[in-house]
């Protein structure tokens, strides 16, 4: 019979051949307004493979999420978009270029998208990788992106998440709840029971919420059912891992920006109000474009005239 050192040696000989992964890894994106943010990864160790929540933009984030699979030996079986937006879902196609059997698991919404709101932005990248005066960085990125756009079931799943329940994925049980008309048309957000995790996507997100795509009173209700949810730990779409503390302050901030926005009161009273009931989700650096933004979203999108409000709540009602 083998000592106990014996035992642990063999043990740490075991592990030294295989690596056991860790039950997920959270890989942070970055805020660049300048050049276009990441948003934030989680890779979920599972029985028969990994899953990826979220992919980010730039091929640098790409590469992390890469490296992964490769130190701990085990393939990538699922891409998970919590949403369409290009910060979020650029890296898919790094991924499934070397894990094409991948599942992608998304809502339907990025169909829409690409009729709408991306067929916008299409026509404007095209207009500035026509234009000789476009840096050749921005060139890049901008050529990266249309090669997504170019490359629907990257980002179309075949067979798309039309509601909440329980999946299995590479073996592991989670419970993939989709929200309507919430950050986009169709949000995905997750519960990893066994670590009682939420991964939740740009539902929650620092700096600020972001209402570019999105229908306030449906995003409302999903963080209602993600503070009836049963968790310790939530991963927001940007900035860092959240207890319940302080998800609890965020969507007490949400409520009251909305509420703000649907008062009488300025922008600006507004913005100050975000700021304040923000503090330490931003960066002091990042205080004056917080402001800034969150100014902008009251002024001109939820304040916006009701159809084009409706663009991104019609189906809510
Ligand atoms: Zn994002």
């Amino acid at each position: 019979m083998l000592k106990p050192v014996a035992l642990i040696a063999a043990a740490l000989a075991l592990s030294a051949v295989a690596p056991r992964p860790a039950a997920h890894v959270f890989q942070p994106g970055h805020i660049d307004l300048e050049r276009g943010p990441d948003g934030n990864t989680v890779i979920l160790d599972a029985p028969q493979g990994l899953v990826v929540v979220d992919t980010g933009r730039h091929p640098e984030h790409a590469q992390a999420v890469l490296d992964h699979p490769r130190k701990v030996g085990k393939p990538v079986v699922a891409v998970v978009n919590t949403h369409w937006h290009l910060d979020h879902s650029t890296g898919n196609r790094d991924l499934f270029a070397i894990y094409p059997k991948a599942r992608l698991i998304a809502s339907d919404a990025a169909s829409g998208a690409l009729s709408g709101f991306l067929a916008k932005g299409r026509e404007a990248a095209r207009q500035r990788l026509a234009d000789p005066k476009t840096p050749a960085a921005d060139r890049a990125r901008i050529a990266r992106a249309q090669a997504l756009l170019d490359d629907r079931p990257a980002l179309v799943p075949a067979d798309p998440v039309v509601q909440s329940g329980p999946v299995m994925l590479g073996g592991r049980r989670l419970v993939v709840n989709l929200a309507r008309n919430a950050a986009t048309e169709g949000d995905l957000w997750l519960l990893v029971p066994d670590e009682q995790l939420a991964v939740v996507g740009d539902l929650v997100v620092a700096p600020l919420p972001f209402f570019d795509t999105a229908c306030e009173e449906g995003w409302a209700e999903a963080l209602n059912a993600i503070a009836r949810a049963r968790w310790t730990t939530l991963i927001p779409g940007h900035g860092a891992p959240m207890s319940r503390k302080a998800f609890n302050r965020w969507h007490k901030a949400y409520t009251r920006y909305v509420d703000c926005a649907h008062s009488s009161a300025t922008p600006q009273a507004c913005a100050a109000q975000w700021q304040a009931d923000a503090a330490g989700f931003y960066t002091p650096a990042e205080r004056d474009d917080v402001g800034m933004m969150a100014r902008y979203y009251v002024a001109e999108v939820l304040r916006a005239p009701a159809d084009k409000r409706m663009a991104y709540c019609r189906t809510a009602a």
